[in-house]
């Protein structure tokens, strides 16, 4: 392939995200998940510089205005952001990089960054995604209310996205999302190296 592929997964706050993308990367040797900067307080078991990079909100507003993100949001009253240094230069690499990351942030890509892959998580219903977000037990009542208000709007965008992908069973889910990689990786205009190498010989 000419360039490494973005693949970019978003989708509701408990629609499984974050497990697809760590089976995924348990997976998938040639991949990588770009580590986001957040504002964000840790939950318990949070690694600094493997979960997050967590920021005070000043450092946040310090690497805006240095124009260090990609793409950044405001997401349940928080800053989230993918840093360039995370994608940028890995992209170019060869790298494959997944941003899992929230729908305002996964469209603010894809205006900067057509050619990337946009997979849209949706969950089996909105009554199961309630329950997974309690069951997580990371997040206040208030938070939970927050989020579930937000659902709603969120699945309307999934027609923004070039592929939606059911995650009512997690093994299916991250299959479909293995495929998806698959095959984005053979598009003819990814590999246009390759073909004027066998052209030569
Ligand atoms: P959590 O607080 O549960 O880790 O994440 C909350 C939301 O923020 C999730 O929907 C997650 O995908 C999103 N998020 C995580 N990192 C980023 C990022 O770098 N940019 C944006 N726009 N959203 C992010």
């Amino acid at each position: 392939m000419d360039k490494g592929l973005l693949v970019v997964i978003s989708g509701p706050s408990g629609a499984g995200k974050g497990t697809i993308c760590k089976k995924l990367l348990n997976d998938m040797d040639d991949i990588k998940v770009s580590i986001s900067a957040t504002t964000r307080k840790p939950r318990i078991g949070e690694v600094e510089g493997e979960s997050y990079y967590f920021l005070e909100k000043e450092q946040f507003l310090e690497k805006i205005e240095n124009e260090e993100f990609l793409e950044y949001a405001q997401v349940y009253g928080n800053y989230y952001g993918t840093l360039k240094k995370e994608v940028l230069k890995e992209i170019e690499n060869g790298k494959n990089i997944i941003l899992e990351i929230d729908i305002q942030g996964a469209l603010e890509v894809k205006k900067n960054y057509p050619s990337g892959v946009f997979i849209f998580i949706l969950p089996p219903s909105i009554n199961e995604l309630k329950s997974r977000i309690e069951g997580r037990g990371t997040d206040s009542k208030d938070t939970i209310l927050k989020r579930m208000d937000c659902v709603y709007d969120e699945l309307g965008y999934a027609f923004q996205y070039d592929y939606v992908v059911l995650n009512d069973d997690i093994n299916s889910a991250v299959e479909k999302v293995y495929n998806i990689i698959n095959a984005e990786k053979l598009r003819s205009i990814r590999n246009q190296a390759l073909i004027n190498k066998i052209k030569e010989v």
